[in-house]
């Protein structure tokens, strides 16, 4: 029996070309503020926290984390590491509960969270490894032919250059697009109208036999969603994402009530109890986790089996291969999210950047091999150049 022998952080610093967001291109948390300062630091993803967790036969498993890679290294490193080093990786439920609970005061979400799934994510794909399986099959094995994605970008922007970026997306066959709003509350009617302009411009290119769903990524609050609810009804959303901030559980629950486009959420909450909260309280039609902050693979297996006894779908927030794996061996997950390949923006498509071996999709699908142990991604050297690496 192999055992955690050493557990490796790393913080990659983006240094390569960025292309700067437009105005309005999303709203956030942040418009509500006065003076907003730089509202979108929290919404870039230009550092990127990678975690090997290394067996003592020399296997190393890869997991990921991008919310606050530096705090959260630190974390790891004085923390979550000590905990889970010495113990066999196949009794992850076990290293999930410990470092859980012995950090039950501080960390049971955000930075604590997050640190874990980096954690929990390494270790599935180093028990994928060490067995000769791909990890999907470890939680219950293929349950679709091949994944649907759905095409994640349509950042809010001229009505010509959305409609030109809709129209190669549905050229690439993709049957599901998601778009973001650019105007909230302080935008007052006139901004209303811009968001309206905008999902019936996509609407219109993509037509009514595909999916369209539209994110306000928190920058809205109740009272505006109320108000845009029935204005955005005749677009036929398949959901409205994240329109309050993510801890205003009662103002999903409200909004979701009101029955007239499903309303989604769930990128911002964090392990089983809290997602269970969303799911009890009805808050969210469709559930977003993403792994590499809910808890990794260990938290998001119970949410599964908690949401589909709710017959409450999950289709995981971002792309990235612990997602796919999760959406694959379980029936609940219709479809995955899916960053197409694109210079470097807001950083959410950085891990192509490090990682080698993520899937992609092609016609609107996209497939896992059976043959490919762990989660099938090692670290790339690719692009070193354009990354400062701490250590
Ligand atoms: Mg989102």
């Amino acid at each position: 029996m192999t055992k955690i022998k050493s557990i490796r952080s790393r913080v990659w610093n983006w240094v390569g070309p960025t292309v700067p967001p437009k105005a309005h291109f999303c709203t956030n948390a942040s418009d509500i503020l006065w003076e907003k300062g730089d509202a979108m630091s929290s919404f870039r993803f230009h550092q990127w926290l990678t975690c090997e967790v290394e067996a003592q036969d020399g296997t190393v498993g890869i997991g990921n984390a991008a919310l606050a890679p530096s705090v959260v290294k630190k974390a790891i490193d004085d923390w979550y590491a000590p905990l889970a080093i010495g113990e066999d990786p196949f009794d992850c439920a076990y290293i999930w509960e410990k470092m859980y609970r012995r950090t039950h005061a501080w960390g049971r979400r955000g930075i604590g969270m997050v640190a874990m799934s980096a954690i929990d994510i390494a270790i599935w794909d180093l028990m994928g490894k060490l067995v000769g399986k791909p990890v999907f099959k470890l939680l219950g094995g293929r349950a679709k032919e091949k994944i649907p994605v759905y095409y994640s970008k349509l950042y809010a922007d001229d009505v010509d250059a959305m409609q030109a970026e809709a129209q190669q997306a549905k050229n690439h066959g993709y049957q599901a697009f998601k778009m973001r709003f650019g105007y909230g509350p302080k935008d007052g009617m006139a901004g209303m109208r811009e968001n309206l302009k905008r999902v019936e411009a996509v609407r219109e290119v993509i037509g009514w036999d595909r999916d369209l769903m539209a994110d306000a990524y928190m920058g809205w609050n109740v009272d505006y969603t109320r108000r845009m609810l029935p204005k955005l009804e005749r677009y036929e959303l398949r959901w409205l994402e994240e329109p309050v901030i993510g801890d205003d559980v009662a103002g999903y629950a409200e909004l979701n009530a009101l029955g007239i486009i499903p309303i989604s959420g769930g990128e911002h909450e964090f392990s089983v109890i809290g997602c269970k909260d969303l799911i009890e309280n009805k808050a969210v039609s469709v559930l977003q986790y993403d792994t590499n902050r809910v808890g990794g693979i260990t938290a998001a297996q119970k949410i599964n089996a908690i949401a589909e006894a709710h017959q409450i779908p999950v289709i995981p927030h971002a792309g990235q291969m612990h997602n796919y794996h999760l959406t694959m061996a379980n029936s609940n997950c219709p479809m995955s999210e899916y960053f197409p390949v694109f210079d470097v923006e807001i950083g959410n498509e950085l891990f192509y950047y490090i990682f080698e071996g993520d899937a992609e999709a092609r016609d609107g699908f996209l497939q896992l091999d059976d043959a490919k142990p762990g989660l099938g991604i090692s670290i790339s050297d690719r692009h070193l150049s354009n990354f400062e690496i701490n250590e």
